[in-house]
């Protein structure tokens, strides 16, 4: 076959993935009437697709472009290694360069006494990794009935079988027969949307609170660990009340259960720490990490563990690994990644500057007759949508609807926003300027505008 290329014509391209590429997250009988976008470069905060529209990408692809696009260090480093060592596995008391460095970086940047790395391919693994690891150490510390992981509706912990049960996303239990034994939802701090009864003070309490109950109704012998990302990602970036982490953290300490922070999003600068974990003031005993640990440039995940787990894990052989855990290409990559994003102070231009000035003008959205609340933490933000803010009520079209009118009139202004049902999220590269901050909040509030007359 003729191979195509990023200058062959958009509606080839679009054929030839419509017959044969199954995409994630997608209905493949309307993808396939409509067409996909097809992306061709990207610089900075910006792609290009195959029709030569400029789009500033709002979401840094998938949550993890944090140092932009186009950095050719990332490439130099990868072409290095891959002709120094492409692979070698970590199985059976082996290791190489770029992996026992990457573990020590990431031990050093990583808080309290999380100081030993588990390495996967992505997020879900590192949750499947950790799924196994805290019950082999509850095993290990003769308590084989500690088994029953607690974790939130509508958190996003990834797809697989393992990870896709630890999350609490209906659409994803609906399909393959999840969730798995041994996982427990509780309701998630989402005072926007289900708080109105009560202030976020209280409603970060009651929420807090319901993982003492639920912890007491398993049995608090029986409770491995509770999962939760330091602020919800996929489910719509759903700030939790400042009541609602120093609660549960009280909890989890009172019950001696496990705290697994999933930082696959807030992880590598993107609260305005270097994890969510201290802009939140939570202790966790394992950290997952992904996306912005490589920058999204090289598939590369992991799970950052406290001393205690990591020796009592250490007793026994563990036995679990992925053929790439620790690649030497993903861990050379990672860690030069690293190296820009503090050589270039990223996490500080988050927490200090650009962050603040971003804030300041995604708040200013509000204004907008149709944006209930609007709220960030470093550079991950949503504003809710609804057609009448002091009552908070939902649209009359069915949820999600006009989210999703909104977030094609940001494609069409060529501004790459998601949409979680009724809530226009964002979480840019972390290099994106002032200028570029400009036009984010300009496009979005013509969207907006659009998406409004639309639906009123
Ligand atoms: N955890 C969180 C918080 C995520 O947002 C994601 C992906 O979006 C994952 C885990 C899964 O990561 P991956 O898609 O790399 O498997």
């Amino acid at each position: 076959m003729t191979l195509l290329t990023a200058n062959s014509p958009t509606a080839e391209l679009q054929a030839l993935d419509a017959a044969h590429h199954m995409h994630p997250f997608t209905h493949g009988q309307e993808l396939g009437a409509k067409g996909a976008r097809v992306i061709t470069r990207a610089e900075g905060c910006w792609l290009t697709d195959s029709d030569g529209n400029r789009i500033l990408d709002a979401m840094a692809g998938l949550w993890c472009v944090n140092v932009g696009y186009g950095r050719k260090e990332l490439a130099e480093v990868a072409a290095r290694q891959m002709q120094e060592l492409p692979f070698y596995n970590t199985f059976f008391q082996t290791t190489h360069v770029p992996a026992l460095n990457l573990a020590a970086k990431l031990a050093e940047l990583a808080p309290g006494d999380l100081n030993h790395v588990f390495f996967a391919g992505s997020g879900s693994e590192a949750n499947d990794t950790n799924l196994r690891m805290v019950r082999t150490y509850w095993a290990e510390k003769g308590q084989p009935q500690r088994d029953v992981i607690i974790s939130r509706w509508n958190a996003y912990h990834g797809s697989s079988v393992g990870s896709g049960s630890l999350g609490g996303m209906k659409g994803i239990h609906m399909q393959g027969g999840l969730p798995i034994p041994g996982v427990h939802h509780i309701d998630q701090p989402n005072w926007w949307s289900e708080g109105g009864y009560s202030t976020p003070e209280a409603f970060g309490l009651e929420r807090a609170r319901a993982l003492e109950a639920a912890i007491l109704e398993i049995g608090p012998d029986r409770v491995a660990a509770f999962i939760a990302e330091p602020v919800q990602g996929a489910g719509g970036v759903i700030v939790p009340p400042e009541t609602y982490w120093p609660e549960v953290q009280k909890i989890v300490d009172k019950y001696g259960i496990l705290l697994i922070a999933d930082e696959v999003i807030c992880g590598f600068g993107r609260t305005g720490e270097w994890f969510g974990s201290q802009t939140m003031g939570i202790r966790p005993d394992i950290m997952t990490v992904a996306k912005g640990l490589s920058s999204g440039y090289i598939p590369i995940g992991g799970s950052i563990v406290s001393d205690e787990v990591a020796s009592v894990i250490g007793n026994t052989e563990f036995n679990h690994g992925y053929t790439y855990s620790g690649h030497p290409v993903a861990c050379a990559v990672a860690l030069e990644n690293l190296r820009i994003i503090e050589e270039e102070g990223l996490v500080e231009k988050v927490r200090d500057d650009t962050g603040v000035y971003l804030r300041e003008r995604f708040e200013s959205l509000t204004d907008h007759p149709m944006v209930g609340e609007a709220k960030i933490v470093g550079m991950m933000g949503s504003i809710a949508l609804t057609p009448q803010k002091e009552t908070r009520a939902p649209f009359k079209a069915e949820a999600g609807t006009v989210g999703f009118k909104v977030r094609e009139r940001c494609f069409a202004n060529n501004l790459i926003m998601r949409h979680v049902g009724d809530r226009m999220i964002i979480s840019p590269p972390l290099v994106i300027s002032r200028e570029e901050i400009d036009t984010l909040i300009e496009r979005a509030w013509q969207s907006l505008d659009e998406g409004y007359a639309a639906v009123k």
